[in-house]
């Protein structure tokens, strides 16, 4: 389903379903790669827990030594990337950024959050999209699966998945404001885990996604979950619930070779 490769310091974790695609490359990032965002306060401010680690944009051998990544606000705007170059990019403000752009990386950052990386084979379009609680409310997959179909005609069967390492059902409780705010679906009930004495209930966010993908359109054949909580693999990324708040960020990122 998945495997933890290594590329000089760096960790990374790559989907099967794609690994054998010569026109294209991904990767979802670990704590251990050079351009992860290192935590921010306490004593390891600023530090770069992963001196001489490859950068992503060297695991996937960018062309630009660039990942194109946006400022993230837990919204659902999603950029369409053209014309624009990393440094424009990183002045925008997006969860998603898509294109069908060569040789271009498209990447977010999570620490907990789900890194989503999409593709169309058939016609050659990526998208990389970030989406916490909020963005799953907003149906941010959804979303960028309009996108795909509005501005580049795909046709959502054609489109693959990728549900990358996110907190899991294991590690994350959601007081009721999430389970109203995700109420309403068929599938909705079956997010939650309730019964907890302090009255929250633990969240299946890479479930949420997935059950938008497939309500967008998307084969559930071509929907893969990648079945690591990032909380409870620390050693591997960064978690914004186990480490209290102050974790780095790790960038997943996605480019269409030519
Ligand atoms: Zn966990």
């Amino acid at each position: 389903m998945f495997a933890l490769r290594r590329r000089g310091l760096a960790l990374y974790i790559e989907a099967d379903i794609w690994h054998d695609r010569h026109d294209l490359a991904h990767a979802f990032g670990t704590r251990w790669c050079g351009d992860a965002m290192p935590p921010t306060g306490g004593d390891v401010e600023g530090a770069n827990e992963s001196p001489g680690a490859v950068t992503m944009a060297g695991i996937l051998e960018a062309p630009s030594s660039r990942v194109i990544t946006a400022i993230q606000v837990h919204g659902d705007d999603i950029l369409m990337v053209d014309g624009t170059d990393a440094d424009t990019a990183r002045r925008l403000t997006g969860d998603g950024l898509v294109t069908d752009r060569p040789e271009v990386a498209v990447g977010i950052r999570t620490a907990d959050c789900v890194p989503l990386l999409m593709f169309d084979p058939r016609r050659r379009v990526i998208g990389a999209i970030h989406a916490g609680w909020k963005g799953a409310v907003l149906d941010i997959a959804g979303k960028a699966v309009g996108v795909f179909a509005d501005r580049f005609l795909s046709n959502p069967g054609d489109i693959n998945a990728v549900v990358g390492p996110s907190v899991g059902r294991c590690c994350y409780d959601v007081g009721p404001e999430v389970i109203r705010a995700m109420s309403g679906r068929p599938w909705s009930d079956g997010l939650f885990d309730s019964g907890r004495p302090d009255g929250r209930s633990m969240f299946d966010l890479g479930r949420a996604v997935t059950c938008q993908l497939v309500d967008s359109g998307l084969d559930p054949k071509n929907i893969v979950t990648i079945p690591l909580c990032t909380s409870c693999r620390d050693d591997l990324f960064y978690s914004h619930r186990a480490e209290g708040g102050r974790a780095g960020r790790q960038i997943s990122a996605i480019m269409l070779r030519e």
